[in-house]
Protein backbone atom coordinates (compact mmCIF):
# COMPACT_ATOMS: atom_id res chain seq x y z
CA UNK A 1 0.00 0.00 0.00
CA UNK A 2 1.58 3.22 -0.87
CA UNK A 3 1.69 6.02 1.95
CA UNK A 4 0.39 9.51 0.64
CA UNK A 5 -0.23 12.49 3.18
CA UNK A 6 -3.96 13.62 3.19
CA UNK A 7 -4.74 17.67 4.17
CA UNK A 8 -7.49 15.77 6.45
CA UNK A 9 -6.37 12.59 8.10
CA UNK A 10 -2.09 13.03 7.30
CA UNK A 11 -0.59 10.68 6.89
CA UNK A 12 -2.29 7.71 5.55
CA UNK A 13 -2.32 4.40 3.36
CA UNK A 14 -2.87 5.01 0.30
CA UNK A 15 -5.36 3.01 -2.59
CA UNK A 16 -5.46 2.88 -5.78
CA UNK A 17 -7.99 4.59 -7.82
CA UNK A 18 -9.07 6.35 -11.18
CA UNK A 19 -8.14 9.89 -11.90
CA UNK A 20 -11.61 10.50 -12.56
CA UNK A 21 -12.64 9.27 -9.07
CA UNK A 22 -9.55 10.56 -7.59
CA UNK A 23 -11.08 14.29 -8.65
CA UNK A 24 -14.43 13.51 -6.63
CA UNK A 25 -12.30 12.25 -3.40
CA UNK A 26 -10.75 15.37 -3.29
CA UNK A 27 -13.82 17.80 -3.36
CA UNK A 28 -16.32 16.63 -0.83
CA UNK A 29 -18.92 18.91 -1.98
CA UNK A 30 -19.32 16.61 -5.44
CA UNK A 31 -19.81 13.67 -3.28
CA UNK A 32 -23.66 14.17 -3.47
CA UNK A 33 -23.62 13.73 -6.95
CA UNK A 34 -20.50 11.49 -7.27
CA UNK A 35 -21.14 8.31 -9.43
CA UNK A 36 -21.71 4.72 -8.08
CA UNK A 37 -17.46 3.79 -6.86
CA UNK A 38 -16.64 0.73 -8.24
CA UNK A 39 -14.34 -1.68 -6.88
CA UNK A 40 -12.13 -4.12 -9.47
CA UNK A 41 -9.27 -5.81 -9.55
CA UNK A 42 -7.10 -5.11 -13.06
CA UNK A 43 -5.18 -8.77 -13.54
CA UNK A 44 -2.77 -9.99 -16.00
CA UNK A 45 -0.83 -12.99 -15.38
CA UNK A 46 -0.34 -14.00 -11.97
CA UNK A 47 -0.20 -9.80 -11.29
CA UNK A 48 -3.45 -8.38 -9.82
CA UNK A 49 -3.87 -4.47 -9.03
CA UNK A 50 -7.16 -3.91 -6.93
CA UNK A 51 -8.72 -0.53 -6.88
CA UNK A 52 -11.80 1.77 -7.39
CA UNK A 53 -13.16 2.61 -10.98
CA UNK A 54 -16.05 4.98 -12.05
CA UNK A 55 -18.31 3.34 -14.46
CA UNK A 56 -16.99 5.51 -17.62
CA UNK A 57 -13.48 4.04 -16.19
CA UNK A 58 -14.55 0.28 -16.57
CA UNK A 59 -15.57 1.13 -19.87
CA UNK A 60 -12.39 2.14 -20.89
CA UNK A 61 -10.56 -1.06 -19.20
CA UNK A 62 -12.96 -2.91 -21.37
CA UNK A 63 -11.64 -0.84 -25.03
CA UNK A 64 -8.26 -1.87 -23.67
CA UNK A 65 -8.92 -4.99 -23.83
CA UNK A 66 -9.63 -6.32 -20.05
CA UNK A 67 -11.88 -9.10 -19.93
CA UNK A 68 -14.56 -9.71 -16.83
CA UNK A 69 -13.23 -13.04 -15.01
CA UNK A 70 -15.99 -13.20 -12.28
CA UNK A 71 -17.52 -10.20 -10.62
CA UNK A 72 -14.85 -7.62 -10.34
CA UNK A 73 -11.51 -8.99 -11.51
CA UNK A 74 -10.33 -7.32 -15.23
CA UNK A 75 -8.30 -9.77 -16.68
CA UNK A 76 -5.59 -8.79 -19.80
CA UNK A 77 -3.11 -11.01 -21.92
CA UNK A 78 -1.77 -8.05 -23.27
CA UNK A 79 1.18 -6.30 -21.09
CA UNK A 80 0.74 -3.19 -23.05
CA UNK A 81 -2.68 -2.78 -22.86
CA UNK A 82 -2.57 -3.66 -18.96
CA UNK A 83 0.24 -1.07 -18.51
CA UNK A 84 -2.15 1.14 -20.21
CA UNK A 85 -5.24 0.13 -17.62
CA UNK A 86 -2.48 0.78 -14.48
CA UNK A 87 -1.74 3.92 -16.28
CA UNK A 88 -5.63 4.89 -15.25
CA UNK A 89 -4.92 4.67 -11.81
CA UNK A 90 -3.31 6.94 -9.13
CA UNK A 91 -3.85 7.01 -5.06
CA UNK A 92 -5.56 8.61 -2.68
CA UNK A 93 -5.90 8.44 1.17
CA UNK A 94 -8.01 5.39 1.83
CA UNK A 95 -9.46 6.68 4.64
CA UNK A 96 -11.66 9.52 2.41
CA UNK A 97 -11.89 7.03 -0.40
CA UNK A 98 -13.54 4.97 2.60
CA UNK A 99 -16.07 7.77 3.37
CA UNK A 100 -16.84 8.69 -0.05
CA UNK A 101 -18.13 4.61 -0.60
CA UNK A 102 -19.52 4.90 2.94
CA UNK A 103 -21.85 8.23 1.56
CA UNK A 104 -23.27 6.16 -1.05
CA UNK A 105 -24.18 3.31 1.05
CA UNK A 106 -26.80 5.57 2.84
CA UNK A 107 -30.56 4.74 1.87
ZN1 LIG B 1 -7.98 11.40 3.97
Amino acid sequence: MPLVICRIHGRAGGELLSRTLFEFVKDRATWGNAPLVRPLTLAFEDIEFPGYMLDDDIVEVVQLGGVLEGSETYRFTDEEAMESAIGIFTATCYRCLRELIASQSKP
